[in-house]
């Protein structure tokens, strides 16, 4: 009796492998499959049905060969419908599950991405784009700006001379000089760009570094406008923040104040890299010297003006907590890229 089972369960088998492998089409493995595996009249359900006519211990041994039957069926169904699949997908054997290639994509520098958005935040009010040389006459970068000649900043020490009187200029204010010489008040100007000196490439200096200047010339002008506007950057570039004016001095401008904003990291609490003081020096500021203007043909006794200069550097520096200044020159894409906007 058993016997019998077992030869029509290989019987079964061969028949199941020869019917899946001549299937041409998915409906041909369809209805093969109908025909060896279906619940009503299919072969394997009609080789089951003999099964209570053997003995406890034959069922077991032929309960086996079916369970072996019939996981063979469905691997070789599941084998043919995959490669009917790649058939029908034509010759060219695409792989359509390969992951692609990841695209190369280019990013904004860090200094950049604080350049524009300072001059997006001064462009809503009024403030336009003006450019200068970066090879600069010494009358521009130090004498017309009120620097006396004997200036320690105009020392070889201090300064990269090309020619006697030609130099690598030290700042972006001989822009606002130039500016002034060739349109009448009232101008409100942001003028960025790259700056030298010799500095030694350090932690916190660089021999060339961006500056971004500002300025605003017309009839009344005074230094509620300077205080206004510098805060309301403030404001708009770290979000509501506190800041403070200190006293200071530049050549070129009289009053001068250095502008402080809140520690962006402590928020005025005091830790290491605020000094413990809870406050961080972004720009230097002043009203326009009277010098500076009629240097530049401007009537000084109607128009009074104010300026600012700051290094985006230092405020990418602050932005993103970068420790060392070298990180944003060294061009290494792997510092960049996790900046990069
Ligand atoms: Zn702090």
């Amino acid at each position: 009796m058993l016997d019998q089972f077992l030869q029509a369960a290989e019987a079964l088998g061969a028949r199941a492998s020869a019917l899946i492998t001549e299937a041409a089409t998915a409906a041909d493995l369809e209805s093969a499959r109908n025909r060896l595996l279906g619940r009503k009249n299919g072969e394997l359900v009609a080789l089951m049905k003999d099964l209570p006519r053997l003995s406890p211990d034959e069922r077991k041994t032929a309960g086996a060969a079916v369970n072996r039957i019939k996981s063979a069926i469905e691997e070789s169904l599941l084998s043919k419908t995959a490669s009917l699949a790649v058939e029908s997908e034509g010759t060219s054997r695409t792989d359509l599950t390969m992951p692609s290639r990841q695209r190369w994509k280019g990013g904004r520098h860090p200094v950049t991405v604080v350049i524009e958005e300072i001059q997006d935040i001064f462009r809503e009010i009024g403030f336009t784009v003006a450019l200068g040389p970066e090879a600069e006459t010494e009358w521009y970068n130090f004498g017309a700006l009120n620097f006396p000649s004997d200036h320690p900043a105009m020392d070889m020490h201090d300064t990269l001379y090309l020619t006697d009187d030609v130099l690598l200029r030290t700042h972006t204010s001989p822009v606002q000089v130039r500016t002034l010489e060739q349109h009448a008040p009232p101008i409100r100007i942001l003028a960025p760009g790259n700056v030298y000196r010799r500095d030694f490439f350090d932690a916190s200096h660089a021999p060339m570094f961006a500056q971004i200047e500002g300025f605003s010339v017309d009839e009344g002008i005074s230094f509620v406008d300077l205080k206004a506007t510098l805060t309301h950057f403030a404001n708009r570039f770290f979000g509501k923040t506190r800041t403070r004016f200190r006293p200071s001095f530049f050549p070129f401008t009289e009053p001068s104040a250095e502008m402080d904003v809140e520690c962006q990291i402590c928020h005025g609490s005091g830790c290491a890299s605020c000094k413990q003081t809870g406050w961080m020096e972004i720009l230097g500021s002043g009203m326009v010297h009277p010098n500076v203007l009629r240097a530049a043909g401007v009537d000084s006794e109607r128009y009074t003006g104010w300026a600012f200069g700051m290094g985006p550097a230092r405020i990418a520096m602050l932005r993103y907590a970068i420790p060392d200044i070298r990180l944003l020159y060294d061009s290494d894409m792997r510092f960049l890229s996790q900046l990069a906007e």
